[in-house]
């Protein structure tokens, strides 16, 4: 789950990290109202999951009500590598004599956290990494110790902070860290992480990812996730549970089981057609939970066929079969199925649909033949009966 810059500045702020006084705001009379209220200058920033957005015009400095109104109206609603801009965040600007990088981040090879610093920040740290990798401090950190402040500070310095900010550089990558373990964040970086003419060491930006399914631990951060800007459906399907995935195509693909749902995907392509969607309805196979992932599917106008992949474990492929017919009597479908059954009590399901004679619904017993079914379908080709 990833934050907005301003969310993630929250979190920070929270764990005792130096960050600048800001507000969110969505329009541009709530822009001015936020200027006055954290003082001119300002750093007007687009708020969007994705970075560079300095680069794309999506952060601009306002010395006045004139600037501010300027820049606001044009980022607002500005479209950043496929992200639109809702939301602004208005913060009191700072004066910068030097910008640095921190990050913490699971190594997973290493199977510790690791801890990075650069005083190469605020430009692209990948670059850094390849370019001059020896201005990059990697340091992983015993997960049973945490960060102590006598590393970080032994970061700072091998990092090359100027030696009147050490201290500075290394209480913010104590409090960072903290961020990352309290938070059960994936990832929390500060590009740039500034030094002020007068000294003081701030968090400029922030990128945090939260492990989402440690969400439960903080309910405080259940909120964050950036709603507004999700996929409507993608929303829905969030709400009940159900892993949903909007993609291009016009085929809708339904499984239970990520692993199954993404080979689906992949079988699909294979033969020619395009995926819609990805719903792994999970485990569990009553009507209302068939149903209800089978109206999630057709909310979406572009699916033109459907395949329903189900392999049989503990979920059992003839009470699938009936939750699916409970849930075609209820919302007749108006797009052809092809339904896919195999493992336990598969027969039983085939039979059971059989007898169902649902019109439009197309059994198959291979995951190749299911996929050539539903592509030729969506292409509005015939393939044989239906039942
Ligand atoms: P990003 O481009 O998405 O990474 O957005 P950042 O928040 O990192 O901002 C990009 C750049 O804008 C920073 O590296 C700074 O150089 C500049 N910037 C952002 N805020 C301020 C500010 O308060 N004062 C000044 N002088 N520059 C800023
Ligand atoms: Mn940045």
């Amino acid at each position: 789950m990833d934050l907005l810059e301003y969310q993630g500045k929250r979190l920070f702020a929270r764990h005792g990290l130096r960050v600048s006084s800001g507000k969110p705001v969505a329009t541009v009379e709530d822009a001015v109202a936020a200027a006055e209220e954290v003082g001119y200058p300002v750093v007007v920033k687009a708020q969007v999951l994705i970075g560079g957005r300095g680069k794309a015009g999506g952060v601009k400095l306002a010395a006045d009500e004139g600037a501010l109104r300027e820049h606001a109206g044009n980022i607002l609603g500005m479209d950043i590598k496929g992200h639109v801009v809702r939301t602004l965040w208005i913060e009191h600007a700072s004066d910068i004599a030097s910008e640095y990088y921190a990050s913490v981040l699971l190594d997973r090879s290493a199977k510790k956290p690791l801890v990075m610093f650069s005083v190469e920040g605020g430009v692209d740290i990948e670059e850094v990494a390849e370019k001059t990798p020896e201005k990059l401090v990697r340091h992983h950190v015993d997960p049973l110790v945490g960060l102590t402040r006598e590393e970080a500070l032994r970061i700072a310095r091998d990092g090359g902070a100027d030696s009147d900010v050490v201290e500075g550089v290394a209480d913010a990558m104590v409090a960072l860290y903290e961020v990352w373990i309290e938070e059960d964040a994936t990832l929390a970086e500060i590009n740039p992480l500034i030094v002020t003419p007068e000294r003081d060491v701030r968090a400029l930006d922030s990128k945090v990812s939260l492990d989402g399914n440690a969400l439960f631990r903080h309910p405080e951060n259940a909120g964050l996730s950036d709603v507004e800007n999700q996929d409507p459906i993608e929303r829905r399907a969030n709400e009940q549970g159900v892993q949903y995935v909007k993609l291009d195509g016009d085929i809708g693909i339904l499984g239970n089981g990520a692993g199954l749902v993404m080979s689906t995907l992949d079988v699909v392509a294979q033969a020619g057609g395009s995926p819609a969607n990805f719903l792994d309805a999970g485990g569990g196979s009553d009507a209302e939970k068939v149903k209800q992932a089978v109206e999630l599917i057709l909310e979406n106008d572009a699916v033109k066929a459907v395949l329903f992949n189900i392999f049989g474990g503990i979920t059992r492929c003839d009470e699938v079969a009936r939750g699916l017919i409970a849930a075609f009597q209820e919302i007749e479908p108006s797009v052809p199925f092809v339904v896919r059954l195999d493992g336990t009590n598969d027969a039983e399901g085939r039979r059971l649909l059989e007898e169902a004679a649902l019109p439009n619904v197309h059994a198959a017993r291979t995951m190749n033949e299911a996929a050539e079914k539903v592509v030729k379908l969506a292409a509005g080709e015939p393939v044989g009966s239906a039942g």
